[in-house]
C-alpha cells in the first residue's frame, strides 16, 4: 500500500498557506514532537478520527516520536515548528462505503519531489474502509467506528515514517510493509518493526 509517489505537482500543496521552510527538517535533533495536521476534505466522525489518532499515536510512540493533532485553522493560527499534513479524500465516517469500481489504488500516499519526502500526505478514506469493512463480521459491524479509525490509523502511521525518515522504504515486517491486506488494518495489533524503531530513532537525539 501507501505508493511512494513519484514527482507531482508539489505546488498545489502551497494552497495549504502553512509556512513550512524549504529544507527544514521535520524532527530536529532533540524534539520527537511532531503535529500531524488533520485536514478532511469529506465527512468524518469524531469517533472514528480519536481511534485514528490513538492508534497512530501508540505505534509511533513506541519509537519515542510523540504525535499531537491540529485542524488547518488551529495551525494556520499558531507557530508550530514541526508539521506535517494528512489530507483525507472522500468520506471518512463509520457507515458503509460507496461501491467502488477501482478497488486496485493505494490507501494513501506521500507527496515527493526531485527525489526529496516531502511532508504531505493523503489518505483514500473510502479505500481503506473499503478493505477495513471487507474483513468485519458478525459483531464487529457493531464496533465499525472503533475499525475504521484503527484502519486509518495504521495507514497515518505507516505514511507518517516515510515522512519522518525522509525515505520510500519499506520493510518486510509490521506496519512498514509495502502492502497490508485488510486483516492488517482491523487486526488486535500491528507495530512497527525492530528495524523501523531504529531508523526513527536515528532521526533524533533523546534528550
Ligand atoms: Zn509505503
Amino acid at each position: 500500500m501507501a505508493t511512494y509517489m513519484p514527482r507531482r505537482n508539489a505546488l498545489i500543496w502551497l494552497l495549504f498557506a502553512l509556512y513550512i521552510p524549504a529544507g527544514a527538517g521535520i524532527l530536529p535533533s532533540a524534539v520527537a514532537d511532531v503535529t500531524v495536521v488533520l485536514d478532511f476534505r469529506g465527512p468524518n466522525s469524531v469517533a472514528t478520527t480519536k481511534e485514528m489518532q490513538r492508534e497512530a499515536s501508540q505505534i509511533l510512540g513506541a519509537s519515542g516520536v510523540h504525535l499531537s493533532f491540529a485542524t488547518r485553522q488551529q495551525a494556520a493560527a499558531s507557530d508550530f515548528s514541526d508539521l506535517v499534513v494528512m489530507t483525507f479524500r472522500g468520506n471518512c465516517k463509520a457507515e458503509p462505503p460507496m461501491p467502488r469500481y477501482d478497488e486496485t489504488g493505494p490507501y494513501a500516499v506521500t507527496w515527493t519531489t526531485d527525489g526529496r519526502v516531502l511532508p504531505f500526505g493523503e489518505v483514500d478514506c473510502p479505500r481503506v474502509l473499503q478493505s477495513a469493512r471487507s474483513a468485519m463480521w458478525g459483531g464487529d459491524l457493531a464496533r465499525s467506528e472503533m475499525f475504521y479509525g484503527r484502519a486509518l490509523g495504521r495507514v497515518v502511521a505507516h505514511e507518517l515514517v516515510h515522512m519522518l525518515t525522509r525515505s520510500g522504504d519499506h520493510a518486510r515486517n509490521g506496519v512498514q510493509r509495502e502492502a497490508l491486506s485488510a486483516r492488517d488494518l482491523t487486526g488486535a495489533s500491528l507495530t512497527l518493526s525492530k528495524e523501523d524503531l531504529n531508523r526513527l530513532k536515528a532521526f533524533y537525539t533523546p534528550r
